[in-house]
């Protein structure tokens, strides 16, 4: 298969480029045309070299993922599915807000981390999506809301890494696509609204803290060692004392003085007051100086496999105001695309059933003209 140049962030395009004989403002001209104009075809990039144009097609090509489905929700969120192959498929997020437009991308075909009240951790664990996989998905999502909203401007302001996966367990693959969305010649999105989630791999986060410091969250969950070793299994290999000190070692390269802690609100599990206290004294009393945090508290979405409930908005209400009492910034997440499964820990892809994945994929396709697709506005 030719190289895809989706797989590379701008020095290692210059590198591609230097094997074929070019300079590198060849590179920088060619990320432009496919990262900030969307264009895919070297015989449209009018102002690349001729030889260039010419060479490039034997030796690579910029390759997109195939859109399996597109759900619009009636809130103006868009979920699509991509097929990354072998029955396997992931799903990304787009969620407009008054003044950002936030893209919630996958990292990982399943994920290894098996938390129990994660779809995708039902799933178990495919396969890890390449850079150019990783980077496909901006790139598609970006340049089809663009001419969704008939704009050469930027609609998606910033990209959370909370799809399906767990982005620091894929490290590799996933430092060239940050430095690809960072990059002024490709998305030149700000360090602060580039957000990695982490259920918590301690030496990946100091690994990020000096490759890449983009904003931080992580995935708590739960206030104390016993609860977290089961509700996030991978808290067995790092407990919570070493993801606290973790949190601490990259706040000093972080773009925001603080952490962003998700919690996602079980009933009777991990919601009660004396929980609440915990946390308190979990991120107050670290190294004797405290982690400096906000907590965002995500209502639990169901799904049945997981025997588990979300708790009632009283029980989520008295949660926050006692972490807020305590001064810690604390929001409720609102629930965005409900309506079309997209909210967290609702991606499951398409690969619950293997051995039934490839025919229900085949089926998806068909059942794609169906659906709520933009189609007024496609077709006017
Ligand atoms: N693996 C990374 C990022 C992907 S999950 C991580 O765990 O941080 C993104 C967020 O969705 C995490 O905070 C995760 O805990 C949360 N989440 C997972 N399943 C959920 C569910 N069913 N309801 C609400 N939030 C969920
Ligand atoms: Fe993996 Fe994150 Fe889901 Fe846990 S919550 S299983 S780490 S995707």
């Amino acid at each position: 298969m030719t190289a895809n140049l989706l797989d590379f962030d701008l020095d290692g395009l210059a590198a591609f480029c230097e094997r074929l004989g070019e300079k590198r403002f060849r590179a920088v001209q060619l990320f432009r045309w496919i990262h900030q104009k969307g264009v895919a075809r070297f015989e449209d990039m009018t102002d690349l070299a001729r030889s260039l144009r010419e060479k490039l097609p034997g030796v690579c090509e910029v390759r997109s993922l195939p859109v399996l489905t597109q759900q619009a929700s009636a809130d103006g969120t868009i979920k699509w599915l991509f097929d990354v192959g072998d029955g396997n498929a992931v799903e990304t997020v787009f969620i407009p807000e008054d003044d950002r437009g936030t893209l919630c991308v996958s990292s990982q075909a399943g994920c290894a981390v098996g938390c129990r009240f994660c779809s995708t951790g039902h799933q178990g664990f495919s396969r890890n999506l390449s850079t150019g996989e990783i980077v496909a998905q901006l790139w598609y999502a970006e340049h089809f809301l663009r001419k969704q909203f008939n704009t050469q401007e930027r609609v998606i302001s910033n990209v959370v890494m909370m799809g399906m996966g767990e982005p620091l367990q894929n490290y590799n693959a996933l430092l060239p696509a940050l430095r690809t969305m960072l990059d002024d010649h490709g998305y030149g999105l700000s360090r602060r609204r580039v957000t990695v989630s982490t259920s918590g791999v301690v030496p990946m986060m100091d690994r990020l803290s000096q490759d890449c410091p983009v904003a931080l969250a992580v995935s708590l969950h739960a206030p104390n060692d016993a609860l977290r070793d089961h509700l996030v299994p991978l808290n067995r290999k790092y407990p919570l004392a070493e993801l606290m000190d973790a949190c601490l070692r990259y706040l000093p390269h972080a773009p925001r003085d603080f952490i962003t802690f998700e919690y996602c609100m079980l009933a009777g599990v991990n919601d009660q007051l004396e929980h609440a206290q915990q946390l308190i004294d979990l991120v107050r009393g670290h190294a004797g100086r405290g982690v400096p945090c906000k907590f965002n508290l995500i209502p639990f979405n169901p799904f049945p496999e997981s025997g588990l409930t979300c708790s009632a908005k009283p029980v989520v209400k008295a949660f926050a105001e006692r972490l807020s009492a305590a001064g810690i910034v604390t929001t409720v997440r609102k629930t965005r695309g409900d309506d079309i499964d997209a909210a967290c820990g609702q991606l499951a892809g398409d690969v619950l059933d293997r051995t039934n994945a490839a025919a229900r994929l085949a089926q998806r396709r068909t059942q794609v003209e169906h659906r709520v697709v933009w189609s007024s506005k496609e077709s006017s």
